[in-house]
């Protein structure tokens, strides 16, 4: 079997040449506590790349959504619907706040939240005076879902739209940042999103009352009395100091490392756009979309091989590849609540691969993944299966 000793990872992090100095500031001032001038300055300074008015940096950016959900109102026995092709963090705060979700379904042009069905859906409910508390719309893999018709339907309606942008900073809707048309818009700096903190999230909304509050919340609501008063029920959801020094360092690398993403999505469609059977996440006319993962659908019949097959290949070549997510409404732990179609957001899961797609990936890197599927493609054996007699 070939021996390939470096792995070859999905999305890993990838600091830049600030985030040190930053960091060693905050040690030097002994601002190591959580709240400090990083925070604040890494807010301001966020605020201004994405063209909102106000943020909250928070320990991550599920913490960042359950604040948002709660800060518009969401409560007990309430419903939200939500993007059914996402990563479960998108979900999960619904339930903290004992609310239920209702799923939406995907359109194919790119991959988000179906702005008919989600009209649909609101306009049905509406009839029975049960419409839901927010609507929580997810831009997948770093492309903004069709804004403008979603948030139309939220207006007539008088819905709240939270974006849940945790793997689309960067991207544009129309020229404006994906986070910012909502009421309010969340943000992950995880360690494999597009940059991190290792650990992190943002807020932001026009709103500076509900920025105000989230703070407030985030530090264990205290009310303000020199001793310890609390009139309602609080987290500890506040990024440290310290960390906020890595993501300011991150912010000022946030266009080369979308512009180093875009050319890994460039080198595989030119590498590989000409197997037949192998399609690639389109990108909508609407906006810039980040390439935060490289995707890809293939169809069986006509590359030869389905999506694990590929993935499988990868792995016994040392390469992390992933299938897309598996939608909600397939999901075991959802398994009780409605969902609004779902035939879309499953066939993207059963064909649908992520390719290896970190900024700092080396062209030599590209080039195996590049090797591997074509290898596939022609038959090859690369699943690292030695036949009998050799290895
Ligand atoms: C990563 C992610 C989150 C959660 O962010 P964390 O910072 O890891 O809590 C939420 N939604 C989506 C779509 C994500 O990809």
């Amino acid at each position: 079997m070939a021996c390939n000793p470096d792995r070859v990872y999905l999305s890993s992090p990838h600091m830049g040449g600030m985030e040190e100095t930053f960091v060693a500031e905050a040690f030097a001032t002994n601002w190591i506590a959580p709240l400090g001038p990083h925070v604040d300055t890494f807010e301001r300074e966020f605020c201004e790349r994405v063209g909102a008015a106000h943020a909250a940096a928070l320990s991550s950016g599920t913490a960042a959504l359950h604040l948002a959900l709660q800060l518009v109102g969401v409560g007990a026995g309430e419903e939200v619907m939500v993007s059914d092709l996402t990563f479960s963090a998108s979900v999960n705060p619904i339930l903290y706040l004992g609310a239920r979700p209702v799923f939406i379904d995907s359109e194919r042009t790119s991959w988000n939240m179906d702005p008919a069905l989600l009209a649909e859906a609101l306009e049905a409910r509406a009839r029975r005076s049960r419409l839901p508390a927010a609507v929580i719309v997810v831009h997948l893999y770093g492309q903004t879902a069709d804004l403008d018709p979603i948030l139309d339907a939220c207006r007539r309606y008088d819905v709240p739209l939270i974006e849940d942008a945790a793997e689309a900073l960067g991207a544009t809707y129309r020229g404006r940042s994906s986070g910012t048309l909502g009421k309010a818009g969340i943000y992950s700096f995880n360690g494999n999103k597009i940059i991190t903190t290792s650990g992190g999230g943002m807020l932001v909304s026009e709103d500076e009352a509900l920025i105000a509050h989230a703070r407030k919340l985030a530090t264990q609501a205290r009310d303000p009395a020199p001793h310890y008063e609390h009139s309602e029920i609080g987290y500890n959801y506040r990024l440290s100091n310290v960390l906020a020094g890595i993501g300011r360092g991150q912010l000022r690398v946030l266009e080369e490392r979308v512009a180093a993403r875009r050319r890994n999505f460039d080198f595989y469609r030119e590498a590989l756009g000409d197997l037949s059977g192998l399609e690639f996440m389109p990108e909508a006319p609407w906006g810039r979309h980040t390439r935060w993962l490289t995707c890809l659908t293939i169809d069986p019949q006509a590359f030869g091989a389905d999506r694990e097959r590929i993935r499988l290949a990868l792995e016994a070549q040392n390469i992390e590849a992933r299938p897309v997510w598996k939608p909600m409404h397939l999901q075991p732990v959802f398994a009780a609540f409605e969902s609004v179609g779902g035939e879309v957001a499953a066939d993207l899961f059963a064909r649908g691969l992520c390719l290896p797609s970190g900024s700092n990936l080396a062209p030599a890197d590209l080039a195996r993944v590049v090797e591997v599927v074509r290898g596939v493609a022609a038959g090859a054996d690369t699943t690292g299966l030695v036949p009998a007699g050799r290895g």
